[in-house]
């Protein structure tokens, strides 16, 4: 979720420069084997990387943006990105042979863990990264790789996804964008809708319909689209929060070359089944530290409260469910690293636990603050952590696939349930719908 924008007026979003590649930095992990590291050693060396590189400029970043405060130093957190990728500490979880450092499951939760520990900045350049880059990995041909991963690296080029429209959420294989292959170019028509960073994206991963004709998952592609040309228009959505990270993005004829199809052409589903299933894995454990913290800031100020008996059966109860939490993740991760191990619903149990447990806090925040909850910090619209963690958790049952779809899928994944009535002839599952 994300980010450094105009915060409420719609129209064309402003761009910041295009960018150029990050300067090397020294005393860093680039270049250094991982597995000749012990996860003791790697931990160490990031520790002190973050505590000697979170200094100086980006010192106030610790804390900056995240769920619903995107908008915050976006431009100096893009400059952090950089400085993280340049050191060696971006794209652990790639293979070395794309350019990634291949970290083992244990090296990226620690990275997670200790980058979360150290109040470090959220990251712009994740949707790339997490999403897209491994999606290229698998899918995409040679010459894609070369032209796309190292920009994703280095953080020169932000990358959007551009999969939700007006009449396509849950239900994605009903997309209307068109995509036309015409003159040696694909023309792209129609209309996506949250679509998180586009107001500071270079490039989106938008998937089309390219076979006119065709219906639900068949016929569609998983075109790339350039931002920055005059068939784009974004237009940023306010949320409760009263900033925009999300937007509308018109495309009018925009144009991309006919070799910017990812996968066949007609074969996007595929393409955007493996993105939309590229497990959130090890960053969970960075989550989960934040949720800690948040968790304890509100025990805090509970602790100077009055007694109330009903509150804190409440507060036991989130840290139980903050335990188990952490217990499903270790177990999840452990499986994922058996081979064959698992029903393909791991993930939906941990979106369902996590994003229930989080709104849950919110609600918690707003009751140990009291009436305070309910006034605004100054005007116009600033609002303190709890009143923005109660706001935007609104939106965690939501994105990255609702609750109700994550239940479906655990329904026919883990349990063998049959499947819901569709009103369509020729069903297609839909994937849960992520970002990251
Ligand atoms: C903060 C945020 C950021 C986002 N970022 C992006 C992004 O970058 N790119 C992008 O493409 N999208 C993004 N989305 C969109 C997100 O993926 C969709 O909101 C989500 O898939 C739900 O789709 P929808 O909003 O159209 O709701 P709908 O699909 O219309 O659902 C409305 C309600 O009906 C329920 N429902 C729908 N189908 C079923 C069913 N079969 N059974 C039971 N209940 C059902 C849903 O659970 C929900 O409660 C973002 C959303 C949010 C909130």
């Amino acid at each position: 979720m994300e980010l450094g924008q105009p915060t409420a007026v719609p129209g064309p979003a402003t761009r910041t420069p295009a960018r150029s590649a990050p300067a090397q930095v020294s005393g860093s992990a680039a270049g250094v084997s991982l597995a000749s590291l012990s996860d003791e050693e790697f931990r160490t060396g990031l520790r002190d990387w973050l505590a000697a590189n979170l200094t100086g400029e980006f010192a106030g970043l610790r804390g900056a943006g995240g769920p619903g405060r995107e908008q915050e130093a976006f431009d100096e957190r893009l400059a952090w990105d950089r400085r993280l990728s340049a050191a060696g500490w971006a794209t652990l979880s790639w293979p070395a042979e794309h350019g990634g450092r291949g970290a083992t499951i244990s090296q990226q939760m620690i990275f997670h863990e200790e980058y979360a520990r150290a109040d470090a900045p959220a990251r712009v350049s994740h949707l790339g990264e997490q999403l897209l880059g491994p999606t290229l990995i698998a899918f995409g041909t040679p010459e894609q790789r070369r032209r796309f991963l190292p920009a994703i690296a280095s953080v020169t080029e932000l990358w959007c996804q551009g999969f939700s429209e007006p009449g396509a959420g849950s239900d994605l294989a009903s997309i209307a964008t068109a995509g036309r292959l015409a003159g040696g170019h694909w023309e792209v028509t129609g209309q996506k809708v949250w679509t998180s960073l586009a107001h500071v994206a270079d490039w989106c991963f938008v998937l089309a319909r390219t076979e006119p004709g065709s219906r639900r998952s068949s016929g569609l592609s998983m075109l790339l689209v350039p931002m920055r040309q005059p068939g784009v228009t974004v237009r940023p959505i306010r949320q409760l929060t009263g900033t925009s990270e999300f937007n509308e993005v018109f495309f009018d004829g925009a144009r991309t070359d006919a070799d910017l199809v990812l996968g066949e052409p007609g074969e996007g589903w595929k393409v955007a089944r493996y993105l939309l299933g590229v497990e959130r894995g090890a960053a969970t454990f960075g989550q989960q530290i934040q949720f800690r913290r948040e968790f304890d800031d509100i025990v805090a100020r509970a602790r100077r409260g009055r007694s109330d008996p009903a509150l804190r059966e409440k507060i036991a109860r989130a840290w139980v469910g903050l335990e188990v939490l952490r217990a499903c993740a270790v177990d999840t991760l452990a499986a994922a690293d058996r081979p064959g191990a698992g029903t393909g619903a791991e993930a939906s149990v941990m979106k369902v636990l996590w994003a229930r447990w989080h709104k849950a806090l919110g609600e918690l925040a707003m009751e140990v603050a009291g009436a305070r909850a309910l006034v605004a910090r100054a005007e116009p619209y600033e609002l303190d952590a709890w009143q923005r963690l109660y706001l935007f958790s609104r939106a965690d049952t939501i994105y990255g696939g609702s609750d109700e779809i994550q239940l479906g899928i655990i329904a026919g994944r883990a349990l063998g349930l049959p499947p819901e009535p569709s009103p369509s002839p020729a069903p297609a599952q839909a994937p849960a719908q992520g970002r990251a």
